[in-house]
């Protein structure tokens, strides 16, 4: 810097560089404090200004120059990204009573006070961003909460998304947060859209999802959308707490809603859910409840994840709105199960910005609790789900001859007369190997994406496979021949081939993944992979009883039944033994084998606090490897309790009273022989 009688001179860099910090603090000040601090004229000019020197100077070219908000760069395809840290989703409640035994839950799986950091729940579409020494590295959707889609070029122009920090950060983190649209700003896109002769957009939530997905940038840059954030992940974030964690995040230049409050309690938690049910109108954004999270980011590690959701968080749902229209029929669908589902068909109604025209009546007795009956007017609301649901029959608008409804006592495909086991809630149709949409719906969930993924058929063809006689089961699927495919209707030489390559790369999906498309009743993703790791072989599987099965972890009657069942069946057992002869993988690959022992079979653990050498959600899969059980809280029937730095001293008395061993993760190695 060249210092002329009091004039501060600049070089071309640091005159960028000056202008780039104005234009970012004034971004901020507008876009995440709401508190405009320049004219929009002043900011142009300063924008353009900044523009033209950047142009004329390439050489000082920043990723992250707010120049860059404007868009342009066009992605034709979207990159697919595994997420460092996976994005969970959020268990439900409709009430308070849910609420009050969440709590009871987690108290007794924690120890001392546990306070309660509540948020609003954004209706939008979750982003989740990584920075890196204080930038914005890339931004990935929530996609299946494993990987997403990189949107970075997208999100960069979402004015409230920092792309340099302010203040403290980590060095690297992952923050996430959901992608929102304003009614202000919605309102205006559809009054142009009108204007332009366009149809309007229905809510702003598709909308704001639907941008995200956008090739061209600058279309993105064009639609007033925000991103709100909620939570920090990674390592050593120099927080410990939820709420500290929101402040952190805000003072790092995040957009954090100022409604989030640490409550004391879980009364307190329900006066904010109160004064938010009616203060919820006047937000400038949509919200369809509150989040409940524990506060101690200790305690969270302590509750750790279900499948799906953290045990330390809660979502709780507001009442959604409701509208009456008339009930013209109830229609009965077959599942692959075999299972029944009654569905109501109404005249058509607006709710929640979508047209209803269905409602899910789910079984025989939520019908007869409702006394639902045909030309009744109902009472319909959209809660989570996507089909609605009719919650109330307006009886006062019933005539005087309407009758109770009768369910149906044989299935509207087949005809055989429908079975209801002891203490389900739903009918099912018998005739397993003979009713068309089970059979059809059956193969069509072998080939599904999560089951055998098998490429180049479709459930469409599935369906006409059955109708011409060519299959009538999966294992059929593997004598296909080009030829046979070939007079099918649309069925093109290219296609025909494909089908049949498909099902040939399909003899190499893992055991887990064939154990899953077999179709049992009540083994989804998360059994069969319990089952095939714990049983190995079909043979193993098919030759358990119900002890054996009730003896692995979380596995219950109900599924042990739908087990045993299934193996007992002649044709089913005929089935396996045809896929076993084509080739399919029924037994766990000797790769996988070489990973895992039997080391720790029949001991439990529980793992508590934290650890040096490895990280607790380590620490859990070494002893599940090994054959071992985790379970998530001390009892009689615990073997042991790894203990960690800062275990609770409740947990430690109640191992002490019932005389469960307390050993150090030293002594867990050691005395297992794991690690080795
Ligand atoms: P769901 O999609 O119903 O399982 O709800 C989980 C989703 O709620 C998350 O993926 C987030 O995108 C979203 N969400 C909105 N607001 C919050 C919040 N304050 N805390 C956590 N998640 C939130
Ligand atoms: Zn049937």
């Amino acid at each position: 810097m060249v210092e002329k009688r009091g004039i501060i001179k600049m070089t071309t860099e640091q005159q960028i560089n000056a202008l780039r910090d104005e234009l970012r603090e004034h971004n901020y000040n507008y876009y995440v404090l709401d508190n405009a601090t320049i004219s929009d004229y002043e900011f142009d000019t300063k924008l353009k200004e900044l523009q033209a020197l950047e142009e004329a100077h390439p050489e000082f070219y920043d990723a992250n120059s707010p120049t860059l908000r404007v868009g342009g760069e066009v992605t034709k395809n979207f990159n697919t990204v595994v997420h460092d840290y996976r994005m969970y989703s959020l268990d439900n409640s409709y009430s308070l009573e849910d609420l009050k035994d969440w709590e009871t839950r987690i108290k007794k799986l924690v120890d001392g006070d546990v306070k309660y950091t509540c948020e609003l729940k954004y209706d939008g579409a979750s982003i989740s961003l990584t920075y890196e020494n204080g930038k914005l590295l890339r931004a990935v959707t929530r996609g299946d909460g494993f990987q997403g889609d990189e949107v970075t070029a997208n999100i960069k122009t979402i004015k409230s998304v920092p792309l340099q920090l302010k203040g403290d950060y980590p060095p690297k983190f992952d923050i996430r947060g959901e992608i929102i649209l304003p009614f202000d700003g919605f309102n205006k896109m559809n009054e142009e859209r009108i204007a332009n002769g366009e149809d309007p957009y229905r809510n702003p939530r598709n909308t704001a999802s639907g941008s995200l997905k956008l090739q061209d940038s600058a279309e993105v840059a064009k639609r007033p959308l925000e991103c709100l954030l909620y939570n920090l992940t990674g390592e050593n974030l120099g927080v410990e707490s939820q709420f500290n964690s929101l402040e952190k995040a805000r003072a790092m230049g995040f957009k954090v809603p100022e409604a989030a409050k640490l409550t004391n309690s879980i009364d307190e938690v329900f006066e904010f859910i109160n004064h938010w049910d009616t203060a919820r109108h006047d937000l400038p954004y949509e919200t369809d409840g509150v989040v409940v999270k524990v506060n101690s980011l200790f305690q969270q590690d302590e509750l750790g994840y279900t499948s799906k959701a953290p045990r330390w968080a809660m979502a709780y749902k507001f009442k959604a709105e409701q509208v009456s229209t008339k009930l013209n029929t109830i229609s009965y669908q077959v599942g692959r199960t075999g299972a029944i589902t009654p569905v109501a068909n109404l005249e058509p109604v607006e709710l929640a910005g979508t047209t209803v025209k269905r409602a899910s009546l789910h079984n025989a007795d939520q019908i007869a609790k409702l006394d639902i009956r045909v030309n009744d007017t109902v009472f319909v609301e959209k809660g989570g789900e996507i089909i609605p649901k009719i919650i109330a029959v307006d009886v006062t608008q019933r005539s005087a001859d309407s009758q109770p409804t009768e369910y149906i006592a044989n299935c509207p495909e087949c005809d055989t007369e429908l079975e209801r086991i002891e203490g389900e809630a739903k009918h099912y149709c018998p005739n397993y190997n003979g009713c068309e949409p089970q059979v059809v719906g059956r193969i069509q969930h072998y080939i599904s994406r999560k089951a055998m993924d098998i490429e180049g058929l479709g459930g469409e063809t599935v369906a006409l496979l059955v109708k011409e006689g060519l299959v009538s089961n999966y294992s059929d699927l593997y004598e296909l021949t080009v030829e046979q495919l070939l007079p099918l209707e649309r069925m093109a030489e290219k296609s025909a081939e494909n089908l049949v390559n498909g099902v040939e790369a399909s003899k190499q999906i893992p055991f887990e993944n064939v154990l899953f498309a077999l179709g049992i009743r009540f083994v989804g993703e998360t059994v069969a992979k319990k089952l095939a790791k714990h049983y190995k072989t079909i043979d193993a599987l098919a030759s358990a009883t119900m002890e054996d099965l009730e003896q692995v972890d979380e596995i219950g009657i109900k599924i042990a039944e739908s087990v045993v069942a299934f193996f007992a069946s002649e044709e089913n057992i005929a089935m396996v033994e045809r896929l076993k002869a084509f080739g399919v993988q029924l037994e766990i690959s000797a790769e996988k084998l070489a990973n895992q022992t039997n080391k720790l079979e029949g001991l439990a653990f529980v793992v508590s606090g934290v650890f040096e050498t490895v990280s607790r959600t380590e620490l859990k899969k070494l002893i599940e490897d090994n054959g071992g059980k985790n379970a998530s809280s001390i009892s009689s029937k615990t073997n042991y309790v790894i203990a960690g730095d800062k275990m609770g001293p409740s947990k430690k008395a109640k191992a002490e009273k019932l005389g469960v061993p307390l050993i150090t993760e030293q002594e867990f190695f050691n005395q297992f022989s794991i690690l080795e």
